[in-house]
């Protein structure tokens, strides 16, 4: 088994695993393709196929590189990110450029993932060229973007260009099951998952994120009213919290061992004033993501209700949801009021990164939310 089982074996993935299995990688990457292309997957797929410890150039997906890499734990990884709307020039003049010009840390390569590369403004991406043209042989950048016309013509000549085709969804639920999913389980998240790889592994194998979707598929039919809609928007608040205080956890560790690694030599204050801030930067993503999950769940909810009643049975994204779909399909709410909720909920998610206070968009949506009234007797459990 390798970390490159879950792409097609015709599609552009491969194509990279080849190129990285042959050696000689290229130093700059720019990942292309929609949401749901597997773009995070196939960089984190990349930097494990890098640094593996057993199988390098590979990727053999079980030892402790594979694994940390997998769960961006890894000290020779850095993933960057958009924190608001930007990725601004301190980020990368700051962070990025001085970590890429020191060695790797214990691995063979360290990794830059830049995520949403095409909200590096025009500064942070001229500065991020200028390590791009004069690289270290031992460091490797990613750029991930859906968005190829932000990218500077200039960055963009530098990194080998790769477009991502979406993961089709019986291949996901396929490789669930290869991966130790019940076959229910697997459907499940396969679906829920919107083609994205990484998150349908996250439903299906992650027990807080199974939980979590519980508490998000009870949402519909508690928004009777505003107070109700408010202690539901505290709720999805708590589930956020217990995420992040988990995250926590792990991170903790990860001082740890770092500590352990470094010891009390010098210019060890750097690495560990570097890692503090990728945890800060790591939780407050988390927070969002976890938030955006009721989000996404509830616009996918109301479209499947919708769906529903159009007779598109199969297309259900929640078909773990589905006796309630089917009671909400029977019920009152007319077909536009539902795709409103659905964009209302969308708008809201898309808000996240220009907004300071994300629990309290939700707060705002849950309570717009209560217009559609739900069923009378929702389903029980
Ligand atoms: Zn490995």
């Amino acid at each position: 088994m390798t970390v490159w089982d879950a792409f097609q074996p015709t599609g552009s993935a491969a194509g990279i695993a080849r190129q990285l299995a042959t050696g000689g990688p290229s130093h700059a990457w720019l990942l292309l393709g929609p949401s749901g292309a597997g773009k995070r997957a196939t960089a984190l797929a990349m930097a494990a196929a890098l640094d593996c410890d057993v199988n390098p150039g590979v990727g053999c997906g079980h030892c402790r590189a594979c694994t940390r890499i997998m769960r961006r734990q890894h000290p020779d990884v850095h993933h960057i990110a958009p924190e608001g709307p930007l990725i601004p020039v301190d980020v990368v003049r700051d962070q990025v450029n001085p970590e890429a010009a020191r060695s790797p840390f214990e691995a063979r390569y360290k990794v830059f993932v830049i995520e949403e590369a095409d909200r590096m403004n025009i500064p942070a991406q001229n500065a991020l060229l200028k390590t791009v043209e004069e690289p270290q042989p031992d460091t490797v950048f990613i750029l991930v973007s859906q968005n190829e016309e932000e990218i500077l013509e200039t960055l963009r000549s530098r990194c080998t260009t790769v477009r991502l085709e979406p993961v089709a969804q019986e291949r996901i639920e396929e490789m669930l099951r290869r991966e130790g999913a019940a076959p229910e389980a697997a459907r499940v998240a396969a679906r829920a998952c919107l083609g994205d790889l990484e998150k349908a592994r996250a439903f299906a194998f992650d027990v807080s994120v199974a939980d979590r979707r519980r508490v998000w598929g009870s949402l519909p039919s508690r928004l009777e009213n505003p107070l109700a809609a408010l202690d539901a928007a505290a709720e999805v608040a708590e589930e956020a919290r217990a995420a992040v205080k988990e995250r926590e956890r792990a991170q903790r560790e990860e001082v740890l061992e770092l500590g352990e690694a470094l010891g009390e030599g010098r210019g060890t204050a750097t690495a560990r004033n570097a890692l503090a801030k990728r945890h800060r930067r790591e939780l407050k993503r988390l927070e969002e993501e976890v938030l955006g999950e009721a989000l996404t769940f509830l616009a996918t909810f109301y479209r499947d209700v919708a769906a529903r009643r159009a007779g598109a049975r199969d297309a259900l994204t929640n078909i773990d949801a589905k006796r309630e779909i089917d009671l909400w399909a029977k019920a009152d709410a007319s077909d536009a009021a539902l795709l409103a909720a659905c964009e209302r909920c969308l708008k809201a998610r898309a808000s996240f990164v220009s907004n300071a206070n994300p629990a309290l968009a939700i707060e705002a949506t849950l309570v717009e939310l209560t217009r559609l009234v739900p069923p009378s007797s929702p389903v029980a459990g």
